[in-house]
């Protein structure tokens, strides 16, 4: 099997996001958790999605994580390489956006890639190197109060300079705007400067197809999945993709369904409530988890009583008060880890119980449900909402996923996720 596109996300529902895109773009597309095994057979396709849990990691093990994903991906063939980090830059003073991208450039014997975290699908903008969510800056989008990697900084060049050795430069929108050919002769610009990374301005789906082609003949990209729609069209002009692969098929999954929530941003909080009012739901609490109390049996509990009727919704969400009051008695990875191990063994219980289907919502909470659940890999399906498809597994056990990363997907999503199931 040789593969176009080898690509490394720091998380896993950020590694659907850009599954996500590349499939709608046609390209047939597998997501791992983490590299696979030597016994794992890898499906026809033409991109390999390596998945992460290296976000919030120590700076050297996202380092060597990202080192050993590369790795498989060279041996699978890949031509091209992509770093995928979240549409909001989520990361901490150290990293580890900034060394994983120099790790990987060394790697590949290579001194320049970009920057582009834009996903306007979803309301992710650059604008002279400041990123939107919506029409506010990031940091007084909400994002300055996320659990694990609060950003108070909008400014991405001050953001990765941070975090680089070499030094951060920008294309700015009236370049983009320009087209492809400009685009290319700055990065040249930037990288005759000695700038390795540029940040790149993106307000438009337009702007990222024209970013995509003038990333052409770089051999290593980092951004959002927003700016991986430009790059299935790379490919297809050198000849190497066809045009009619049907990329999205997926078997079905029959089964029951569920919904397991550890996100606490402002659109999966919505989305929580708007399930509770039709149905049923229980709440997780690290300081209960904390005291001792065995929440996870009495979830499962009161979950197997509920499952008949339809689909149960278990949360530890909650408004950012409650989670600083949390983080502050437990510190902020002890809760995130409480909640994580909560939900983990509740995914095991419910699937024992025959779920089949379960919409999971948060990056590091789909990475504990999914590991703990054994999965090593998925195909990914027709999108939910922009950012979220569905997913089946690999190998066993079957189950149909979707993975939700916290901000993505409209009100209804849980419920509109599971009326779309595979
Ligand atoms: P997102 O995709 O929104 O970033 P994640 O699942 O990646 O969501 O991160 C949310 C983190 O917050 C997880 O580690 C989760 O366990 C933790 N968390 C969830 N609920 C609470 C809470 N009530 N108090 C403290 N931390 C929480």
């Amino acid at each position: 099997m040789s593969i176009l596109l080898g690509c490394i996300a720091d998380d896993f529902t950020g590694a659907t996001d850009l599954a996500n895109t590349l499939v709608r773009q046609g390209m047939r597309t597998v997501q791992f958790f983490g590299p696979p095994g030597a016994d794992v057979t890898v499906p026809e396709a033409e991109a390999v999605v390596i998945a992460l849990k290296s976000r919030t990691n120590p700076v050297d093990e996202a380092i060597q994580q990202s080192l050993e994903a590369l790795q498989w991906l060279q041996g699978a063939g890949a031509e091209q390489f992509f770093f995928k980090y979240c549409s909001t830059f989520d990361s901490t003073p150290q990293g580890n956006i900034g060394p994983v991208a120099e790790a990987l450039l060394a790697a590949l014997d290579q001194d320049f890639t970009i920057a582009c975290p834009a996903f306007p699908e979803n309301g992710r903008t650059i604008c002279y190197g400041y990123l939107f969510v919506g029409d506010q800056l990031l940091s007084e989008s909400g994002m300055q109060n996320h659990p694990l990697t609060p950003m108070t900084d909008s400014s991405l060049v001050r953001v990765l300079a941070a975090q680089c050795r070499h030094p951060v430069g920008l294309v700015d929108h009236r370049t983009v705007a320009a087209g492809t050919d400009q685009v290319h002769a700055a990065f040249k610009a930037l990288r005759a400067e000695g700038k390795q990374h540029a940040i790149v301005d993106a307000l438009s789906d337009a702007d990222l197809l024209s970013i995509g082609a003038a990333c052409a003949d770089l051999k290593l990209i980092t951004g959002g999945s927003g700016v991986a729609l430009g790059l299935p069209d790379n490919f297809r002009r050198a000849g190497k993709l066809s045009s009619d692969t049907v990329a999205d098929g997926l078997p079905s999954v029959p089964g029951l369904g569920a919904v397991l929530s550890g996100s606490c941003s402002e659109a999966t909080l919505a989305q929580v409530a708007a399930m509770q009012k039709s149905r049923p739901s229980f709440q997780l609490d690290p300081l209960k988890l904390a005291a001792g109390e065995d929440q996870a049996t009495e979830a499962l509990a009161w979950a197997m009583a509920q499952l008949d009727d339809g689909p149960p919704l278990i949360y530890a969400s909650a408004a950012p008060d409650d989670v600083r009051a949390a983080q502050d008695r437990l510190g902020r990875a002890e809760a995130g880890a409480l909640i994580e191990a909560a939900m983990a063994r509740i995914a095991t219980g419910l699937v024992a119980a025959g779920v089949r289907r379960l919409v999971v919502a948060g990056g590091e909470t789909s990475g504990a449900v999914v590991q703990a659940l054994g999965v090593n890999g998925i195909r990914i399906g027709p999108q939910i909402d922009p950012g979220v498809p569905w997913t089946t597994t690999l190998g066993g056990p079957e189950l149909a996923l979707a993975l939700k990363s916290g901000n993505f997907g409209v009100e209804n999503f849980f419920l509109k996720a599971l009326d779309c199931a595979p």
